[in-house]
């Protein structure tokens, strides 16, 4: 089986998400808008009207909420950064717990520890994970971590958002803001294609691998669609004998780069490859059902038979897709944005934004109110 449903360009993920979006009608003017339904806006959300239960905030997702990233991760939190520990960043899974223990939100979280996986020759003696893919794989050091359901994650935080009296909307795609004293987003909602316009007093924009003109990161990230690939469960019997039975996620620390875990039902979830955007650089544009997907997911499927015999027969079930925004340097994007201060950019998390999106909602949440400064490592340049 080399793709699952074909009814999303970017196929479908097996995680479930439960909150319904009330409808309502746009409101003219709030304090807080957040542009961007995954983990980063929903969190900003719950945490602006905890810290301001005054203040009206309203979150416009393009799509369902979800649909970008959140919605299509692999559910493995993770500490620190894609660039190590960042000045000011604290303890991220403490950071992510706490903020779930705030709100309530229930996702499956087990922190029992996550695997680096290398392929040099300082591995553990005693390594569960003994793979060949180009060289010798096995597990290096364990760091903290874990795995979620990133369904009930975002279910979790829409509810608390919504619970706490944040507006939420969904099909509400923002087209464009006119930057100004009092700063106004154009909004088009799917269901009738109209425009309408709302004024805001400040905005978040948590559009992560989209919309990237409109966050003014054009020219300083790079876009990418991460492929994600899930087998049939599997029993004990195999799990044991590929590592995997402690059930701690995985990812390579060097190149080819391999990560997975196993699910609740025992199917095990792993990254399948990187596609590239065309020249838009748009990720909106890329389809799974295109030439070049189609070879990664053969080419991979052929890596994974041959990391361990027992994994000879194993059969894919399904292949979905999600955006992932990257800087060179791998660190996130946390600034004001690049044409005006009532505007901040939060995103750009690469394959590490799980924990990390969640715990810097709070940060957000704290400079958008004032007077909250943004870290000097998340600055980027004017477009
Ligand atoms: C396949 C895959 C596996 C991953 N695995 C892991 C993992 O195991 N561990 C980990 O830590 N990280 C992982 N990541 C990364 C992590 O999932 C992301 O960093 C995180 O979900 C980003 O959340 P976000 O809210 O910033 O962005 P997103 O979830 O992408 O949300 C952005 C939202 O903005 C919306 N939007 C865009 N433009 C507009 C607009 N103009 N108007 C309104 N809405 C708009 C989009 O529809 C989208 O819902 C993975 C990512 C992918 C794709």
């Amino acid at each position: 089986m080399t793709s699952s449903s074909e009814r999303h360009p970017w196929g479908l993920p097996p995680w479930r998400i439960d909150f319904a979006v009330p409808e309502q009608a746009l409101p003219g003017a709030v304090d807080f808008a957040v542009v961007g339904g995954g983990f980063t806006g929903l969190a900003t959300a719950a945490w602006l009207k905890r810290l301001a239960p005054e203040k009206s905030v309203a979150v416009l997702e393009a799509g369902r909420l979800g649909a970008g990233a959140s919605g299509r991760t692999g559910g493995i939190p993770l500490a620190e950064s894609a660039a190590g520990d960042l000045a000011g960043l604290g303890d991220v899974l403490a950071g992510f717990t706490a903020a779930l223990d705030e709100f309530r939100v229930v996702c499956d979280l087990s922190l029992g520890g996550a695997w680096e996986i290398g392929r040099g020759g300082e591995a553990l003696a005693d390594s569960p994970i003994d793979w060949n893919d180009s060289g010798r794989l096995r597990v290096v050091r364990e760091v903290p971590g874990g795995t979620l359901d990133p369904g009930k994650l975002v279910s979790g935080l829409a509810r608390a958002a919504h619970g706490l009296g944040a507006m939420i909307f969904e099909n509400a795609a923002v087209a464009g803001v006119e930057w100004g004293e009092r700063p106004a987003l154009r909004v088009v909602r799917a269901r009738d294609g109209r425009g309408e316009k709302i004024a805001a007093g400040r905005i978040l924009l948590a559009t992560n691998a989209l919309s990237l003109p409109l966050a003014g990161l054009e020219t300083s990230t790079h876009p990418k669609l991460a492929l994600a690939a899930l087998t049939a469960p599997v029993n004990e019997e195999l799990l044991r004998a590929i590592g995997l039975s402690q059930r701690k996620p995985f990812y390579t620390i060097d190149f080819p780069y391999l990560w997975g875990r196993v699910c609740p039902d025992n199917s095990i979830l792993c990254g399948a490859g990187l596609l590239d955007p065309p020249a838009s650089q748009d990720v909106a544009e890329i389809r799974l059902d295109a030439e070049e997907a189609s070879r990664m997911m053969v080419q991979f499927e052929q890596r994974v038979g041959g990391l361990h015999s027992a994994l000879g027969k194993i059969q894919f079930t399904r292949y979905w897709g999600g955006p992932l925004l990257f800087r060179d340097n791998w660190l996130p994007v946390f600034a004001w944005h690049p044409r005006s201060r009532h505007g901040v950019v939060l995103g750009a998390f690469a394959g590490h934004g799980v924990a990390l999106s969640v715990h810097l909602g709070r940060w957000a949440a704290e400079a958008l109110l004032g007077p909250r400064e943004l870290p000097d490592w998340g600055r980027i340049s004017a477009a």
